[in-house]
């Protein structure tokens, strides 16, 4: 019998290591993750970093010679941003002037008891009209 009681022996060992493992994988993940929080937290405060040098470069005072570079990047990058979305406000004004002379195209044509004239081109203009329907042109 010392067969059998080798061999059971030797599977509760194998359970028992089995286990181990698992609850060491366990253990270093958990480990794994603080490290990885820490570094999350690290990334953050450097970005707040950041955020206070170039505070202070727009406010007038002094900061590290070696990062005017990357501050000076940084305001371009937002004339850059500033400047897209400039693009962005034509699109959707032309889409708006496009809409409001789409619809006074559909609408019956003005009669010459028209109160309202274009600023822009002189057509006359439907009542509430934003846009001239001719020339597309906003009125103030
Ligand atoms: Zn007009």
């Amino acid at each position: 019998m010392a067969f059998f009681q080798d061999i059971g022996k030797k599977i509760t060992e194998g359970v028992q290591d089995a286990s181990k493992k698992t609850t060491e994988l366990i253990e270093v993940n958990k480990l794994k993750s603080s490290i990885s929080s820490e570094k999350d937290a690290i990334n953050a405060t450097k970005i707040q970093m950041g955020d206070k040098i170039f505070a202070m470069f727009n406010a007038g005072e002094a900061i590290p010679e070696n990062m005017t570079e990357d501050v000076q990047s940084i305001t371009a990058r937002l004339e850059k941003i500033s400047e897209l979305e400039g693009k962005i406000e034509e699109i959707r004004l032309a889409s708006e002037a496009e809409k409001a002379s789409r619809a006074a195209a559909a609408a019956p044509a003005a009669g010459t008891g028209a109160t309202r004239f274009c600023i822009g081109c002189g057509a006359p203009l439907a009542e509430g009209t934003v846009f001239c329907g001719k020339c597309g042109k906003k009125q103030e």
